[in-house]
C-alpha cells in the first residue's frame, strides 16, 4: 500500500507509516506542528478501508473545526482505491455535526434545528430576562463574559446547584445559569453545547443504546485532541469502551482553548489511562521552511509546562521571517495590502495568503483596508466588530445625539454612561412629548434623581450643542474630559469583565477619528463599515481569496505566505494575560506563547511578523515573542531581515 500511495504522491516517512499500519488498541499521536499528524489520520482510514477492507460504518473521525472537516474529506479523495461511495458513508466531521445527528436520530422531535437556539442574542435575551429578577442593569453587566461562563461549566459537566461562586460577579452567573437552564427546558430550547451534553445524558440513562453504538462504531480517532474538553472526552470514551480502538492525535503546544474548558492533560495523561497506549512520536515538519521551524522551536521552548518534542524542518526551503515596523496599525494595514498587491501582480494566488490576528478589534484597519482594495478576501473570526464595542458604542452615542438629538436608539445606548437606569429612556421619552423638547433637553427634566445627578444633566444640553460644533477628534476628548465619559469608563470598564478594555477602544477609535474632518463623515464611514462587516460575515465562501482570520480559527490549515498582525506587548500576548502574569498566574501567558506558536507554523515559505510602533495610540514595545524567535538561537537573528520601514518604504527583503 505504500507504494500505491507514492505513485499517488503520498510521501509517509517510516514513523508516519508505523502509525498508519497501528489500527487496532489505543494509539496516541503525539507531535509538533506540520508533522503530518492530519495525513497519518486521514492515510489510516484510507489504509484500513481499501487495504484491510474494512466496513466505512465502523470508522468515526472526529476533528474541531468544520473547514478542518471539509479539508479532511478532501484529502480523502486523493487516495488510491477510495471511491465515492465508501468514503460517504464514512463518518467524518465536528464533535457537534456528529454527536447532534445521533441525537436528531434518536428523538427528531426534540431535537429539531427549529429548536436550537442559534443566534447569540436569543441566549442573551434569556439571561437578560433573569438578569432582571436581580435588577441587573442590561446594558451595564457583563452578559456576555455570563454566557461564556455559563458554557463553560456546561461542557464541565457542571450543574449550578454544585457550584459556589467566587465572587459576587460569579455568584450571579450561577443564578443566571440556573434560570437559563430552566426557561431553555420550559421552552423545549437547546443551545450548541446542549448538542454534546444531551447526548452524554442520553448514553448514560440509555444503556442499550450506548451498546447499539458501541457495536457499530469499532474505531474512533480524533484530530486535535489538545483541545479536547471534558465532555468531548467523557463522549469519545464511552464510544470506544467495547474495543478500546482509539486513535489520538494533537500537540499539546497548540492548545488554544483553556478559555472554553479544554485541558491538554487529556492528551498528556492519555497513556496513563489506557495503559497498553501505543505511541508514536513525529519528530519532522514537513510544512515550513528551516528558519521557520527554529523560530517556532525558539518560541515554544519557553514554556514551562509542556511536553518536549524535537521538531526538524524537512523541506528544502530556506526563508527566515521577516520582522517589519509600520508606524501604526494604518501603516501596518497599507503595508500588508500593498505587498500582497505586489505579489498577486507577479502571480500569487490571492489564496496563498493568510493574514492571522489575536483579537478581531486587532483587525478593524486591516479590514477597513482590504474592503476599499480590490484584493478578495474572506474574514473569519468571531466576536463583534470593532465598532460593537460597548466603549465605542458609547462614544458613538454621544455623538450621534451631538447631531441628532432626537436618537432613541443612541439614547438607549448612551443612559448607562450618564449613570441612570434603562427604565429612565421611557421617563425621557415622555418628558420630550409633554415639553415639546428634544431627547437631549428633557434630560435635566428627570425627576428623582440626586441632585448633584439633576446637576450634571442640566449642563448636557449645552454640551451637546457645543459638540457638534467640534472635529471628531476634539469631540471625542470633549466627551471624555467634559461630559463625564471618563470617570464612567474608570468605574465601568473593568468590573466583571477583564477582557472589554474600554479606554484601549476609545483610543483606537480615536486614530479613526483623525482621519475624518466631520462628525458626520466620520460617523459616515463607520457607518459604511459596520455595513459591510455584516455582508463579509455572511458572504458565499471564495476559494480563491486572500484569508483574515483570527490564530484560533487558522489551527490545523497552512498557507504559503502568512502575516501575524501586532505583535507588541498587549497584542500578542494579549493584556489580560499579561495582567495575570503579573499577579504571578503565568498560564494565560503560556496559552498566549501557544497561540504565537500556532500562527508562526501556518507558513511555508515566508513569514511575516509586523511590529507596529505605535498601538491604538499609543507607543507600543515588540512582543516578548518577537523576541524569543531572536533570542534564543542569536545566529538566526542575524538573518533575519530586520527593516525599519516606517518612512514608507514597504516591506523589503
Ligand atoms: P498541524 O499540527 O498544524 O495540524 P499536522 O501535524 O497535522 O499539522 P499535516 O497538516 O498533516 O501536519 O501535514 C503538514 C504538511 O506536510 C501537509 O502539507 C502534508 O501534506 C505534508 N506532509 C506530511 N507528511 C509528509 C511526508 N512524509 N512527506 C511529504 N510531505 C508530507
Ligand atoms: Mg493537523
Amino acid at each position: 500500500y505504500r507504494e500505491k500511495l507514492q505513485k499517488s504522491g503520498i510521501y509517509l516517512d517510516n514513523q508516519q507509516w508505523e502509525a498508519v499500519q497501528t489500527t487496532e488498541g489505543p494509539l496516541l499521536i503525539l507531535a509538533g506542528a506540520g508533522s503530518g499528524k492530519t495525513r497519518v489520520l486521514t492515510t489510516r482510514t484510507a489504509y484500513m478501508l481499501s487495504e484491510l477492507n474494512y466496513s466505512p460504518k465502523e470508522l468515526i473521525l472526529v476533528t474541531f473545526t468544520a473547514k478542518a472537516a471539509k479539508e479532511m474529506k478532501e484529502r480523502m479523495r486523493l487516495y488510491p482505491g477510495l471511491n465515492r461511495q465508501t468514503l460517504n458513508q464514512l463518518v467524518i466531521g465536528t464533535f457537534h455535526s456528529i454527536f447532534y445527528k445521533m441525537l436528531m436520530h434518536h428523538d427528531p422531535q426534540r431535537w429539531s434545528p427549529s429548536n436550537l437556539l442559534k443566534q447569540d442574542w436569543l441566549r442573551q435575551a434569556m439571561i437578560k430576562e433573569a438578569g432582571r429578577e436581580l435588577n441587573l442593569d442590561e446594558k451595564e453587566f457583563a452578559f456576555d463574559q455570563a454566557l461564556t461562563q455559563i458554557s463553560w461549566w456546561k461542557n464541565h459537566l457542571m450543574a449550578p446547584e454544585k457550584i459556589k461562586g467566587k465572587d459576587l460577579f460569579e455568584e450571579r452567573v450561577v443564578y443566571l445559569y440556573k434560570r437559563y437552564e430552566e426557561m431553555r427546558k420550559a421552552q423545549n430550547a437547546f443551545d450548541f453545547d446542549d448538542m454534546l451534553l444531551g447526548l452524554y445524558e442520553l448514553l448514560h440513562e440509555n444503556d442499550r443504546l450506548l451498546k447499539r453504538y458501541q457495536q457499530r462504531f469499532s474505531y474512533v480517532s480524533v484530530d486535535e485532541f489538545q483541545d479536547i474538553n471534558k465532555v468531548q472526552v467523557e463522549l469519545i470514551t464511552m464510544l470506544s469502551d467495547r474495543t478500546k480502538n482509539l486513535c489520538v492525535v494533537g500537540d499539546d503546544d497548540q492548545s488554544i482553548y483553556a478559555f472554553r474548558g479544554s485541558e491538554p492533560s487529556y492528551i498528556l495523561n492519555f497513556k496513563e489511562r489506557y495503559h497498553n497506549t501505543k505511541m508514536v512520536i513525529l519528530s519532522e515538519n514537513y510544512r515550513s521552511s528551516h528558519e521557520i521551524v527554529s523560530s517556532a522551536n525558539n518560541v515554544i521552548h519557553t514554556n514551562r509546562q509542556r511536553y518536549q518534542k524535537q521538531l526538524h524542518a524537512q523541506t528544502s526551503t530556506h526563508s527566515p521571517p521577516l520582522l517589519f515596523y509600520p508606524f501604526d496599525e494604518e501603516e501596518e494595514a497599507t503595508m500588508i495590502v500593498t505587498d500582497i498587491k505586489k505579489q498577486i501582480e507577479t502571480g500569487a494566488n490571492p489564496e496563498d495568503f493568510a493574514i492571522l490576528f489575536r483579537t478581531n478589534t486587532a483587525a478593524r484597519a486591516l479590514i477597513e483596508r482590504f474592503i476599499s482594495s480590490s484584493i478578495p478576501f474572506q474574514l473569519d473570526a468571531d466576536g463583534d466588530s470593532f465598532y460593537q464595542r460597548k466603549a465605542v458604542r458609547k462614544i458613538l452615542a454621544y455623538l450621534q445625539l451631538g447631531i441628532n438629538p432626537d436618537d432613541g436608539h443612541a439614547l438607549t445606548d448612551l443612559i448607562g454612561a450618564l449613570f441612570l437606569k434603562q427604565e429612565t429612556v421611557q421617563e425621557i421619552k415622555a418628558a420630550s412629548i409633554t415639553n415639546n423638547c428634544t431627547f437631549v433637553e428633557a434630560l435635566p427634566l428627570i425627576k428623582g434623581l440626586k441632585p448633584f445627578q439633576t446637576k450634571k444633566l442640566q449642563t448636557l444640553p449645552t454640551k451637546f450643542k457645543q459638540l457638534k460644533e467640534k472635529s471628531p477628534i476634539d469631540a471625542i476628548a470633549f466627551i471624555e474630559q467634559e461630559m463625564g465619559f471618563s470617570e464612567y469608563v474608570k468605574k465601568n470598564g473593568n468590573e466583571g469583565n477583564k477582557m472589554e478594555r474600554g479606554s484601549d477602544d476609545v483610543r483606537d477609535l480615536k486614530v479613526v477619528a483623525r482621519q475624518h474632518d466631520t462628525i458626520e463623515d466620520f460617523l459616515r464611514h463607520i457607518n459604511h463599515m459596520t455595513i459591510k462587516f455584516d455582508e463579509l460575515r455572511n458572504q458565499k465562501a471564495n476559494p480563491n481569496s486572500v484569508q483574515l482570520m483570527t490564530i484560533h480559527r487558522a489551527k490545523g490549515l497552512e498557507f504559503k505566505h502568512v502575516y501575524i498582525l501586532s505583535t507588541v506587548e498587549g497584542g500578542l500576548p494579549h493584556d489580560y494575560a499579561l495582567e495575570a502574569w503579573r499577579d504571578g498566574d503565568d498560564k494565560p501567558l503560556e496559552e498566549e506563547r501557544r497561540l504565537m506558536y500556532v500562527a508562526i507554523t501556518r507558513a511555508e515559505d515566508s513569514l511575516k511578523i509586523s511590529i507596529p510602533l505605535m498601538r491604538r495610540g499609543k507607543k507600543a514595545f515588540r512582543s516578548r515573542f518577537a523576541r524569543e524567535i531572536q533570542r534564543i538561537a542569536p545566529e538566526q537573528a542575524h538573518k533575519s531581515r530586520e527593516r525599519n520601514v516606517a518612512n514608507g518604504q514597504g516591506i523589503h527583503d
